[in-house]
């Protein structure tokens, strides 16, 4: 009788990836964005820091990170550009007026 080798150390190397998930993006479903560890446990969106590792700051509250291409999952930093609150609102109303996809 021969042993199929594989199944038991197989399963112990993967269940790794359930408890710590250091580095990779998460995708959330809810925001429809892949999420970060900030490096402190909480989660924040990948654009935002991205961004501020580009930047070498924190962004402020009041600014939101906009998609260039419209595709949210998008988050190199050559789709990314900085904007207040406000003129990331007035940019998607316009946008929503030629009738391009809502993306933030
Ligand atoms: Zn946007």
């Amino acid at each position: 009788m021969r042993y199929i080798n594989g199944h038991q150390s197989r399963g112990k190397n993967r269940g790794a990836s359930n408890g710590r998930y250091k580095g990779g993006a998460v995708y959330n479903k809810v925001h429809d964005r892949f999420m970060v560890n900030r490096g402190d446990g909480i989660f924040t969106c990948r654009a935002r820091k991205v961004m501020e590792e580009h930047l070498g700051r924190k962004l402020e509250r009041d600014e939101v990170v906009h998609h260039i291409n419209g595709d949210k999952h998008d988050d190199r930093i050559e789709n990314l550009v900085v904007m207040s609150n406000s003129e990331h609102s007035r940019l998607h109303g316009a946008l929503r007026k030629a009738g391009e996809t809502l993306a933030l």
